[in-house]
């Protein structure tokens, strides 16, 4: 399954999550990630899979829903999708809905990617450092991506781009919540001039235990130096869309497979199919975990985290 949703998301209402490329695919290892550490650090873009079986994913989810946005994100960073380009021009001839990348703008030096995202409406980078220092110990990039290289892209990216640019500054504490660290994450956000700064913190269970939110007071003076954000730090709300599951245990396995959930959403999905019960049964059969972060019990499949904070 390519496409799924419709998601509630914080940033864009309702929307069908769509990932081209295989689990935990990317550029970078956050130490944040809600998926865990990245199993296949990469920077060579593939068609991972046939962008036909792909779009006709789309196409059934969006048939069956009412929603805000088509967002590619993937299970990892979606511009190693080398048919992304294409994907979003097939979205954008066959439906009248907005389309958003979330990316963490690694690739965004590269002339195809550039391409590719040319036709998407929002494109959402992930800024959350202002040097090199404080990004291989946040983003931890594979090596053949510096800051440099990464912001400059950005930079070049806005410059030929006329859709929006949503940054997104997650922060973490101790890492980069500093009054200095905020600062320099302000001078590159100036160069590259976004239409909306998001600040984010880690809201579900990271892939390292110690990538935990800074404390309010620093979100605050993240807020003042950053200047004009939009703060999404509490959790969101809102139903999943489970149409296109045929039965509770898919539909729980699926969706907490990309968007870990908490015991809460979890249960209400169970009750959309009349099958109380099969939450419990996942749990003890060790096919889905429950995992405690910040007062909160999330659930997911165990084989995708259980190597990294269990
Ligand atoms: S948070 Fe995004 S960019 Fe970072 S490792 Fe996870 S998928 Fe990749």
């Amino acid at each position: 399954m390519y496409a799924y949703g419709p998601v509630p998301s914080r940033r864009l209402g309702k929307s069908i999550g769509v990932s081209p490329i295989p689990a935990k695919t990317c550029s970078y290892s956050c130490v944040y990630c809600q998926l865990g550490r990245t199993n296949h650090l990469q920077v060579k873009r593939e068609s991972f899979f046939p962008k036909e079986d792909i779009f006709a994913d789309i196409q059934k989810t969006v048939k069956n829903s009412n929603v805000d946005y088509i967002t590619f994100v993937g299970d990892g960073e979606p511009t190693l999708c080398k048919d992304l380009g294409w994907l979003i021009d097939k979205c954008k001839k066959n439906f009248d809905i907005p389309i958003a990348v979330i990316t963490n703008g690694s690739l965004l030096f590269k002339a195809e990617v550039q391409k590719d995202l040319q036709n998407a409406d929002v494109v959402m980078p992930t800024i959350d450092a202002g040097t090199e220092e404080i990004f291989r110990k946040i983003n931890r990039s594979h090596q053949n991506i510096s800051y440099e290289k990464m912001i400059k892209g950005i930079i070049d990216f806005r410059k030929e781009f006329t859709g929006e640019i949503w940054a997104e500054v997650m922060l973490v504490k101790e890492v980069n919540d500093s009054e200095k660290s905020l600062k320099d994450i302000k001078i590159q956000l100036n160069k590259i001039n976004p239409d909306r700064i998001y600040i984010t913190t880690p809201v579900r269970p990271p892939a390292e235990k110690w990538a935990i939110p800074p404390k309010p007071e620093k979100i605050l003076q993240a807020q003042t130096i950053l200047n004009n954000t939009f703060n999404i730090v509490d959790r969101e709300n809102g139903d999943f869309g489970v149409s296109n599951f045929t039965s509770a245990s898919e539909a729980l396995y699926e969706i907490s497979s990309r968007h870990p959930l908490r015991e809460d959403q979890a249960i209400e999905i169970e009750k959309k199919f009349s099958q109380q019960g099969t939450l419990e049964k996942m749990l003890n059969s060790g096919e889905l975990t429950k995992y405690n972060y910040q007062n909160i019990s999330y659930i997911f499949p165990k084989k995708f985290k259980t190597s990294n904070f269990i």
